[in-house]
């Protein structure tokens, strides 16, 4: 037997959370073939000796849906060890959308999800109209990593309504049509349906993205239609509320949800530091269904979801009228600005007002120096503005100009907006129904760097803290993911699977500093996040990556769902 590929030497992490052991992996056509001792000759071998070789991890909560069309690998998710992403997430898609109205999605995602309009406009070659059209656009294009992706509701609420969709609730017969397009998109192979109800989901001109506007009752017809399918899963970027009873409301609306459809539910659950125990609420509620009969899982991240301050790209200082000024000129002169002490003084000033805007999404936060962390590494620990302010003697923004102008204005800065208690982190990831996903990727491209959760959670977690075993680790990222969002052949190194491996060393595995790129279609900017320690990304049995370097090789698939593979 000659095989396509075979890892040689490798310590197998077979993703099912059972101790690892040593084997050759041989691959032929795409899938395992052989786990053993293989003497038989390859087409192409990866020595793996002193690595680790696991299944490629499943990331199912990205907004990949715009970037692949410019991006056929999926940076920075494939370069953590992410050979399958789901896309379509908190209601945002760009189908169903003619090309005459694409304004109007590209609307509902531009500010909520900070995916530059002049890159969407440059980068997407608009064929389609219906989610099944789009599916088969994303279906054709060259890819470096596995897609799936779900329906999103503003798009479907813009397809049918139009301009109504961002002011009322749909009537009978717009959920009629919705309802059809949703059969029809499930059929050709979403993963789902998906909304959002977040206040922090916004257009451009600050109104609320379009499935805000629709009723709870809108909600339920849809997700009943997946009911009566018996297929796909409900995500939803939930409400907020001021008072228990709101939110005991909203719990019980899901529950309900959960157990009248039969279809799984989730969302993403993050602790916050305002409010300390409210996600012990959602954990309650996850048992809650469960105990009901209903299906739920919640999704969280494997540290403090953090805000990427620099000169370079966001300061929260920006829109305040003497930064806008400098921030407007080039880099090099904005440093020479720097020097000015009557500038600075002004500058420091202005930074002191209070802060009245409410920050949608990843917007950076002014204030609260102790939460804003000098990141001269990319694991931490990291020393807070307000302590290197106080040692220094000087105001906390006086102290972040001088970091950047002594760093040549290379220089990071991390601002934790949630799970900012890394107990409650590790609380969040070992809960037997959280699932750790959400990078969130391919969206707040110049606010955040979260698609390294996966080797944080590698590096952080496991071999800094030893509060993971690796297996259990490697579980979370591919088999875990893989059974939630039903890849009934991936996520586990198993004769017959399909063959997404990822071959790393487990003592230099983790997350490289962030950098700032002007790589997005008409040269939008966003930061890129590498990784260390992978030796090989194996995708379909085809090596992507050899040292963090895309080999060319382009088999990614689009992965349909469940009533489409039927
Ligand atoms: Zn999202």
């Amino acid at each position: 037997m000659a095989y396509d590929l075979v890892v040689r030497n490798g310590v197998v992490v077979d993703g099912s959370g059972m101790p690892r052991y040593r084997a050759d992996v041989g691959v032929i056509g795409g899938r395992v073939a052989t786990i053993g001792r293989i003497r038989e000759s390859a087409r192409e071998v990866i020595d793996a000796e002193g690595r680790v070789v696991a299944p490629g991890f499943i990331d199912g909560h990205t907004h990949m849906d715009a970037q692949v069309f410019w991006d056929p690998l999926g940076t920075c998710s494939c370069w953590h060890g992410v050979t399958s992403v789901v896309m379509g997430n908190c209601g945002f898609t760009l189908a169903p959308c003619a090309k005459a109205d694409r304004h109007l999605v590209v609307r509902n995602l531009e500010r909520a999800e900070d995916i530059a309009g002049e890159a969407m406009d440059a980068g997407i070659d608009w064929t389609w109209t219906t989610f099944a059209e789009f599916l088969d656009a994303v279906d054709a294009l060259p890819k470096g990593i596995n897609y799936a992706g779900y329906l999103g509701h503003s798009a479907l609420r813009t397809y049918v309504m139009g301009e109504r969709a961002f002011e009322q609730p749909g009537t009978a017969d717009d959920l009629a049509l919705m309802e059809r397009e949703l059969r029809a998109a499930l059929a050709a192979g979403a993963m789902g349906f998906t909304t959002s109800r977040s206040p922090s989901h916004e257009t451009p001109d600050r109104r609320p993205v379009a499935s805000r506007m629709a009723t709870w009752d809108e909600v339920r017809r849809l997700v009943g239609v997946m009911g009566e399918m018996n297929a796909g899963i409900f995500e939803i970027a939930g409400e907020r509320f001021g008072d228990a009873a709101g939110l005991r409301g909203y719990h019980e609306r899901l529950r309900d949800l959960a157990v009248e459809t039969g279809r799984p539910i989730t969302w993403g659950l993050f602790s916050r530091r305002e409010d300390p125990t409210l996600w012990r609420t959602y954990l309650a509620l996850l048992e809650e269904t469960a105990a009901a009969g209903g299906r739920m899982f919640a999704q969280v991240h494997s540290r403090a979801l953090s805000v990427v301050l620099s000169f370079k790209t966001n300061l929260p200082f920006d829109r305040l009228p003497v930064w806008n000024d400098l921030r407007a000129l080039p880099l090099a002169e904005q440093a020479a600005r720097l020097r000015d002490p009557e500038l600075r003084r002004r500058l420091v000033e202005a930074a002191r007002e209070r802060d009245e805007r409410k920050p949608i999404g990843a917007e950076a936060r002014r204030g609260a120096y102790e939460w804003v962390f000098l990141m001269d590494s990319p694991q931490g620990p990291h020393r807070s503005v307000a302590e290197i302010a106080q040692e220094r003697g000087v105001d906390p923004v006086e102290a972040m100009i001088d970091l950047a102008l002594e760093r040549e204005m290379n220089v990071f800065f991390v601002q934790p907006i949630a799970n900012e208690d890394q107990d409650h982190a590790l609380e969040l990831i070992k809960h037997p129904r959280t699932a750790v996903t959400f990078s969130d990727s391919g969206a707040h491209v110049s606010q955040i760097m979260d698609a390294s959760l996966q080797t944080h959670l590698l590096a952080y977690w496991v071999r800094a803290k030893q509060a993971l075993t690796l297996e259990q680790a490697v579980r979370m990222l591919s088999f875990d993911n893989a059974s939630h969002w039903g890849f009934a052949d991936r996520g586990l190194i198993r004769e017959g699977f399909a063959a997404d491996l990822v071959v790393f060393d487990p003592d230099t595995v983790g997350p490289d500093m962030p950098e700032v790129a002007h790589d997005l279609p008409a040269g939008a900017r966003r930061l890129v996040q590498r990784a260390r320690g992978f030796s090989a990304t194996v995708v379909n049995g085809d090596v992507v990556l050899r040292d963090g370097k895309h080999t060319g090789a382009l088999p990614g698939r689009l992965l349909r769902g469940p009533l489409a593979r039927r």
